[in-house]
């Protein structure tokens, strides 16, 4: 049997990983940390509009994500406005990347990799767990959290605990 060794066929890894990240959490954090020791370029793509009418503007949460994932220098934070698949074409991604917390998450998400399947059969969903003590971390709950003036130090980067502590206060 031969078996090749050569590295001129390893192609560059790259995923997609999207959100509204309205904050970022440490439960994202957390995903994107384990996504950055499997794959070569991490993309962290924060949807303009998801549908969710986010609290925070695309800058501000653009810049949140930043600061938070300022030490891992293959990942990049990149505002979108268009369909996934395409956003994943356009940046040479061949994975999208989601978190999953609990069964509860399972049902929207694995609609949504079987959409994105159908509309482009060549990128592959992967999903990763976080972290137990992130499982039941979610930006609206935290917000909630924030708003009614509990401490959040736990499930947020302190950057993001300070805008949080800016806007409710
Ligand atoms: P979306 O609006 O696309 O659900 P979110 O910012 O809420 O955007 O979440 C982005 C992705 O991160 C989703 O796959 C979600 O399941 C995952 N996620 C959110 N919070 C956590 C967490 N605490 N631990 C792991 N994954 C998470």
């Amino acid at each position: 049997m031969q078996v090749s060794l050569s590295c001129e066929h390893k192609t560059l890894k790259t995923a997609v990983y999207p959100g509204t990240f309205d904050p970022i959490t440490c439960g994202h954090g957390d995903i994107v940390r384990r996504a950055d020791i499997l794959f070569d370029r991490v993309i962290v793509a924060v949807a303009v509009n998801a549908g969710k009418q986010p609290v925070w503007g695309i800058e501000e949460r653009v810049e949140l994500a930043r600061k938070v994932l300022a030490d891992l220098p293959s990942v990049e934070v990149v505002p979108f406005d268009n369909l996934l698949i395409e956003f994943a074409k356009q940046h040479g991604a061949s994975i999208i990347l989601r978190g999953l917390r609990a069964v509860s998450d399972f049902e929207y998400e694995f609609q949504l990799a079987g959409m994105n399947r159908r509309l482009a059969p060549e990128i592959e969903t992967v999903f990763l767990t976080p972290a137990e003590q992130y499982t039941f971390i979610s930006s609206s709950l935290v917000r909630e959290v924030a708003r009614l003036g509990g401490d959040v130090s736990e499930f947020v980067h302190p950057e993001v605990k300070k805008a949080l502590q800016a806007r409710y206060n």
